[in-house]
């Protein structure tokens, strides 16, 4: 046998660690079981259109900064396409392409009337001022504003994106419009026509995941040991919510090192002394690192922050019982394989972090009819989206004999596909 050498070893690693391809080997598999011709998949392993837009930004110190951006629309069979924007100095080509095939099954699993999309800046937020921010935003609103619209592609947050950008993008977009076009984003903040609910819909949506998967697993959320990686919109909420049903979030982390407290965390503190941007590790001395705030004793344990966090590297250190993924892609498909074959019952991010994209088809629909809902009637309808989506991912799973990764993607690719043969597309 010839040894692999280096460089051999990188580039398979390299692979493995592409969420493009991983998303698309998930993605055949998936259209393969439902009995699908490869032409579907052709279809579906890339987004249908993808621009590359340049933002050139007036910085406060008078220079020119030109910013790369992106948009990818998915597939449009079954409807106008949704999803984030993020803006992160890590953002690439592949990463928009994959998030934006995430958001399709997402809203397939949701049964939302969308199609996937998704768009990045490359740009470090962390280290611009609010108006450069200002400018960013409504650049890349009139970079990308003829191929969006409430009728053909609507944005909303992600990371390190907020109510604030949302307002400025509508803005800038009602301004090219000529109209009021509170439709043509979602996650604004209330007075500009935003939901009750939707700041911490993906939360919501993790929440009541993690409460059915411990139903199945006979898990008492009282007392339990949970664990959230990253301290972002969707790992505050979260810890907030575990918290408050009686769990003891045991740790927590954010990009620069992780908290550990046994004896559960004082939750209410860290919120309070959390930045905009998720940093609170940094007012500690005693910090642990990431990696082992993964491997920590716990029940529960929840990636809320970025791609690629649970490998085979230490997939076989994990000692959660049930993983959650309220992030994007933090379990690479190697390591999903892994946790499956040890018992962990791992409830994958197409399922687990719909509630966001559920209530922003909420805002939207009230946007249409500019009629708003309580905040109580928009819960009661996320909750029951949610235990429906579960349910059938759950089942899937159980009756195909397949993990939970695969059969989300069978459920999530379904209708979307069936949507393109009933156009005539495939
Ligand atoms: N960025 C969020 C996600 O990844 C929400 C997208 C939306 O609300 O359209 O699901």
């Amino acid at each position: 046998m010839v040894a692999e050498n280096s460089s051999e070893k990188t580039e398979k690693q390299d692979t493995k660690l592409d969420v493009l391809k991983s998303t698309q080997v998930v993605i055949h598999k998936a259209l393969e079981k439902l009995g699908y011709p490869e032409e579907v998949y052709e279809l579906l392993k890339e987004p249908l259109r993808m621009i590359t837009v340049k933002i050139p930004v007036r910085m406060d110190d008078g220079s020119v900064k030109i910013f790369t951006g992106y948009r990818a629309q998915h597939n449009d069979a079954v409807g106008p396409t949704k999803g984030g924007i993020r803006f992160h100095p890590n953002v690439t080509e592949k990463e928009v392409k994959a998030l934006s095939i995430w958001m399709s099954l997402k809203c397939g699993i949701v049964d939302l009337p969308y199609g996937g999309g998704k768009g990045g800046i490359i740009c470090d937020p962390r280290e611009m001022s609010f108006r450069e921010l200002e400018r960013l935003s409504r650049g890349y609103v009139r970079a990308i504003s003829q191929v969006v619209g409430p009728t053909k592609d609507i944005p909303a947050p992600d990371v390190f994106t907020n109510s604030q950008i949302m307002a400025w993008m509508m803005d800038e977009y009602s301004r090219i419009d000529e109209f009021n076009s509170p439709g043509f984003i979602t996650g604004k903040p209330l007075v500009l026509g935003g939901s009750h609910g939707r700041e911490s819909a993906t939360a919501k949506g993790v929440t009541i995941c993690i409460r059915e998967a411990a139903k199945k697993r006979g898990i008492n959320l009282e007392g339990a040991r949970v664990v959230v990686q990253g301290f972002g919109n969707a790992g505050s909420f979260l810890s907030k919510f575990m918290h408050d049903a009686g769990a003891k979030v045991i740790g927590i982390s954010d990009a620069y090192g992780a908290l550990h407290d046994p004896n559960g965390l004082d939750i209410d503190y860290l919120l309070d002394r959390r930045d905009s941007f998720g940093t609170v590790t940094k007012l500690f001395n005693n910090t642990i690192t990431n990696k082992e705030l993964l491997e920590l004793d716990c029940d529960i344990l929840v990636p809320a922050a970025i791609e690629n966090q649970i490998t085979e590297e230490n997939a076989h250190n994990i000692r959660a019982k049930i993983v959650v993924e309220a992030a994007n892609g933090p379990t690479t498909n190697e390591a999903t394989q892994i946790l499956t074959d040890r018992g962990i019952l791992l409830v994958p991010d197409v399922l687990a972090s719909a509630g966001g994209v559920t209530v922003s088809y909420f805002e939207w629909v009230q946007n249409n009819q500019g009629y708003y809902w309580s905040e109580e009637e928009v819960e009661e309808k996320l909750e029951k989206v949610m235990v429906k989506s579960f349910n059938a991912v759950y089942d899937t799973a159980q009756n195909r004999r397949v993990d939970m990764r695969l059969s989300a993607y069978m459920v999530g690719a379904r209708k979307m596909a069936e949507a393109s043969r009933f156009r005539g597309w495939i």
